[in-house]
């Protein structure tokens, strides 16, 4: 059911002498819309002797869903006990651990995210310093890498390696094997 409210207020007499003010100085008044409307369909806005021209013409406004309203208040225990409800509560993680290099919270099952940033940052002065060394990329020999630190010294074993030296001291993560 549709319902149109046009409610008075104290602007119409404020409008009324407007409207005379406008209509005195000659010009045309612009259009005017009641204070409060609520939308319904086009139909009964309409005078009683034009319905029968839109009835032949429907307006999209004749078409508007109505949506549903509730038809009784839900109490407080119902709100409660659906906001409550344990399905919507935040779930507790059991999950949690602390790294055992450098103790920050982690996720078990995960790497921590600390130390792999301290490796990251290693590796990527590493991969600097061969840069630099090399002039490039494409120059690397076929051979294998072994970064000394400073105070190390090529064992026998490293003899025909590649051998990156950094100037500072092995990190205690960074394990010889
Ligand atoms: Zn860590």
């Amino acid at each position: 059911m549709a319902v149109v409210l046009a409610v008075p207020s104290p602007l119409l007499k404020i409008r009324g002498c407007l409207r005379g003010w406008l209509g005195w100085l000659g010009s045309q008044s612009p259009p005017w819309a009641p204070a409060l409307a609520v939308q319904g369909p086009a139909s009964l806005l309409e005078p009683m002797g034009e319905k029968a021209e839109s009835d032949e013409t429907p307006s999209f406004l004749d078409n508007v869903f109505w949506m549903a309203v509730p038809k009784s208040r839900r109490t407080i225990e119902v709100n409660r006990c659906r906001r409550r409800n344990p399905r919507n509560l935040i779930k507790i993680k059991r999950n949690i651990d602390v790294c055992p290099q450098c103790g920050n919270v982690k996720l078990k099952h995960v790497l921590c995210g600390y130390c792999y940033q301290k490796v990251k940052l290693e590796t990527t002065a590493i991969r600097s310093q061969i840069r630099t060394q090399e002039g490039g990329p494409f120059r690397a020999p076929t051979t294998e890498t072994v970064v000394l630190y400073e105070g190390e010294k090529p064992k026998e074993q490293d003899e025909g390696k590649r051998i990156i030296e950094r100037n500072r001291k092995r990190p205690s993560w960074f394990t010889l094997d």
